[in-house]
């Protein structure tokens, strides 16, 4: 095919899409102002849909702690962590982290995506099975998709379905795999519940803390919130670009695990280590997470005060106790309207459409950060019942 007829094809999926009003389109950033709000387009807009739960990413430590190790180790890593690129800042990230989540070892991969996609397919083959939630983040279905054991969805939060599955399965090794808080809807699996039955079943459980760590139970994560010990979850799973404000993730496990994902992970293997500079921005987040508490509780002063309010409004909230609240439209076309008026005040709120969430559960994806003030959250209700109610 030519250049000119792959571009034809190309254009008429485009123009498919944006008649669907499922066309993605990126807003460019020109600043960060000061606390929550951002330049774009000239405009100061209040960020809603941000993932820096905490406002970690402009904290003057982190920052400051990120250009000391720029200064000492320069900008990049320079090879992968197995050749020339495992320094001593990641190590201790890999400590720090392994001692807070209450696991014994820790291992750094440069993205949640790939965390997921590393340890997924280090485990299991096509003898084995995986069992996932509907709703997981797509990067654990891909990781699924990717590893040769076959995967089976169960319906979201539904313990009796997955244990219809689990009973139909004569798999060698069972892996159960979940969002711990799921990132487009903001609720809870049960991990208690789900840890139990893992181990009545002898299946691995492995969870993804991606929106847990450094917002439930004070910042300590899903596994404190729910109280239940790390031999239960033999796979903890966390990122660091969000609540922690940098950029990276971890996978938490025995001694034993980790060295298997040395061995065997190939998105460990085989990529750049991240630069020396992020561990150190990382490690020094990770204090603030532990020392300023005021963070957590000014977050869930907000969560609580938005969760009143919008029921009160009769906003279509979801059931959520998280700093992620969607508020569900269902249309597209629509959610796309209202998510361009919201912009027209000042605000910044994404619309969620399809692929990334199910057919006809398009939603305003707000998310709530230490950062914001109650004026701001008062002023986001406001708007919301102008149109969204009216
Ligand atoms: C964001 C996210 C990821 C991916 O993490 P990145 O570091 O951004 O690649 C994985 N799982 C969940 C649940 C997420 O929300």
């Amino acid at each position: 095919m030519s250049g000119i007829a792959l571009d034809k094809l190309l254009n008429t999926r485009l123009q498919q899409r944006q008649a669907q009003f499922l066309y993605r389109q990126r807003k460019i950033v020109q600043g960060v102002a000061d606390r929550q709000s951002y330049q774009l387009a000239n405009r100061t807009l209040i960020n809603f849909c941000s993932n820096d739960y905490l406002g970690l990413a402009h904290h003057p430590k982190v920052i400051k702690a990120f250009q000391d190790a720029v200064n000492q180790y320069g900008v990049g890593s320079g090879a992968a962590h197995l050749i020339s690129g495992h320094s001593i800042e990641h190590h201790a990230l890999e400590e720090a982290l392994a001692e807070y989540v209450g696991y014994p070892r820790a291992l750094l991969f440069s993205t949640g995506y790939m965390a997921n996609q590393g340890v997924i397919n280090a485990l299991l083959d096509r003898s084995d099975a995986i069992f996932g939630d509907r709703l997981n983040h797509a990067s654990l279905i891909d990781a699924a998709l990717l590893s040769k054991a076959p995967l089976y969805r169960y319906k979201h939060n539904d313990l009796s379905d997955l244990a219809r599955q689990v009973v139909r399965s004569d798999a060698r090794y069972r892996m159960i795999v979940t969002d711990a808080v799921f990132s487009m809807d903001g609720d809870l699996a049960s991990i208690s519940q789900l840890a139990e039955y893992a181990k009545k079943t002898h299946s691995w459980l492995m969870i993804d803390d991606a929106h847990g760590l450094g917002v439930l139970a004070k910042g300590q994560g899903s596994l404190v919130y729910w109280q239940v010990s790390a031999q239960d979850v033999p796979i903890y799973m966390a990122t660091l670009g969000k609540a922690l404000g940098v950029f990276g993730a971890f996978v938490a496990g025995s001694e034993a695990l980790i060295e298997t994902l040395i061995q065997d992970a190939r998105s460990y293997i085989y990529t750049t280590a991240l630069p020396p500079a992020i561990a150190a921005a990382l490690r020094c987040s990770l204090q603030i997470v532990q020392q300023e508490q005021d963070r957590h509780t000014h977050l869930q002063t907000l969560i609580d005060y938005f969760c009143r309010a919008a029921k009160q409004l009769e906003l279509p909230v979801m059931p959520s106790l998280t700093p992620i609240q969607p508020i569900l439209i269902g249309d597209s076309a629509k959610t796309t309207m209202i998510s361009e008026q919201l912009l027209q005040k000042g605000l910044w709120v994404s619309a969620i459409r399809p692929p990334t969430v199910p057919k006809n559960t398009a939603r305003l994806r707000i998310t709530l950060s230490a950062t914001h003030t109650i004026e701001q959250i008062d002023y986001l209700l406001d708007c919301l019942q102008q149109v969204i109610v009216a």
